[in-house]
């Protein structure tokens, strides 16, 4: 038997081909050649399932959707402090090419835009050579890349940055990623904006390197080549806390990971950010070459290809493929389609051989509200003379415990014990290790 989701995913790329308006990013000239035509769709589970469609084998230049990816990498290079302390992460309201910084500060904004994702790739750590990195499988495929064209602008530093970016997203995608140094240089090539921005940054002390060395490891770090496979794997790394779901590898920090979904969710889709939160609920990248990541956090990552362009950047039949996927999938962060959790099964007493003991079963996922339910519960059985001086708590049924939900449960163990109860716990499958 076939699984559905792939056929699911090509009926949303059929039902989305409809709307040619829109037109492919042309101030790159390599991009300007892309095949306005080209579609694709890409799911990929938080536990290394890929389902694609349409031309999902076909590689495009990541662009922008590489920023979030680098700003967790530069957050666990050089902590998120000092990361902080460079780019803000307030929405700009302003175009992705905007020369701005912030008043006062003097920070680009936010990490999405240009000018923060040139200050944020100028952060990785240019001596966290592939050399020193410590999975001996990336380095040994670092060896093994083709050599990057000679250009003054790519001093040794600059590759060694490049380096770790090809590294950083080639973990996050669980294959070897190339640069396609042809789109890079026609981009290169016309920087001027770039350079602006780099100008700016350097006049401001944000970047410590030559403008154009700045510029030059940004534009390489665009041109990496992806497929619509690779970018989905890479958005449920983040959607993985961390982890690329297919090798167990941890990529980035949980702490760096939440940071990048956090500043996707608010500055992800250039100015149309705000309307897409309130559209399509799920955080977002999207890049010029027409690809949009999507990233549901616990869940999926989502990536779809089509490179005409909207008003704002946005891939037309992109933003229509995840409405749709939102609307038909309900994956709206916004709108809970969970039942609400009864993590009380309910409260026994239970009489054996004269002695009788109160047994509380729990079940399904202890998060905040579930441990609130746990203890109000408790709570009110104690205060009605409803508990035996002997507890058993059951935690056969419970699926996991948040960590959260661990010290609730272990305060109101403590709590019981101070006030005399004797408790045992039932937990067979170690879901609540540290009570
Ligand atoms: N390399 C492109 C630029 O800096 C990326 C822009 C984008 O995808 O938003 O102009």
């Amino acid at each position: 038997m076939r699984s559905p989701i792939p056929d699911y995913l090509q009926e949303v790329l059929q039902n989305c081909s409809a709307d040619t308006s829109g037109h492919v990013a042309d101030y790159i000239p390599e991009l300007a050649r892309a095949d306005p035509d080209r579609r694709a769709l890409a799911v990929a589970t938080v536990d290394g399932s890929t389902y694609g469609s349409g031309d999902d084998e076909h590689q495009f230049t990541i662009q922008s959707i590489s920023k979030p990816f680098i700003y967790a990498l530069a957050i666990d290079d050089i902590g998120l402090q000092a990361v902080l302390e460079a780019v803000g992460v307030e929405p700009s309201g302003e175009a992705f090419n905007e020369l701005s910084l912030e008043g006062g500060t003097g920070r680009p904004l936010n990490p999405m835009i240009n000018a923060g994702a040139i200050a944020a790739h100028q952060l990785l750590n240019a001596e966290s050579k592939d050399t020193e990195h410590k999975d001996s499988e990336h380095r040994g495929t670092a060896d093994r890349r083709p050599t990057a064209p000679e250009h003054p602008a790519r001093t040794d530093e600059v590759q060694r940055r490049t380096d770790r970016v090809l590294t950083g997203l080639s973990a996050c995608a669980g294959r070897d990623l190339s640069i396609d140094y042809e789109a890079a240089e026609s981009e290169y090539r016309d920087a001027y904006r770039n350079l602006a921005i780099a100008h700016m940054l350097r006049t401001h002390e944000v970047i410590t390197n030559e403008p154009v060395e700045a510029v030059r490891g940004y534009i390489d770090q665009c041109a990496v080549l992806v497929t619509v496979r690779d970018i989905a794997l890479m958005a449920a790394t983040l959607a993985n806390n961390g982890v690329q779901p297919c090798t167990g590898e941890r990529v980035v920090s949980a702490k760096a990971s939440r940071q990048a979904l956090s500043v996707m969710t608010t500055c992800g889709m250039y100015d149309a950010s705000g309307a897409w939160l309130a559209r399509i609920g799920i955080p977002a990248k999207s890049g010029v070459s027409g690809g949009i990541i999507g990233v549901l956090p616990g869940q999926v990552g989502i990536a779809s290809f089509s490179p005409r362009l909207d008003a704002a950047g946005n891939s037309v039949q992109g933003v229509e493929m995840f409405e749709r996927l939102s609307q038909d999938m309900g994956l709206h962060l916004m709108s809970n389609e969970q039942p609400s959790n009864t993590a009380v099964r309910g409260i026994r007493t239970i009489t054996e051989e004269g002695t009788s003991t109160s047994r509380i079963r729990l079940q399904g996922t202890i998060r905040f509200s579930g441990a609130e339910r746990v203890l109000r519960s408790v709570v009110a059985a104690s205060e009605s003379g409803q508990l035996e001086d002997r507890i058993r708590l059951d935690l056969s049924r419970v699926e996991s415990v948040s960590e959260t939900g661990v010290r609730m449960l272990g305060e109101l163990i403590r709590r019981l014990e101070e006030a005399g109860y004797g408790v045992a716990v039932d937990d067979p499958e170690g879901v609540c290790p540290h009570r």
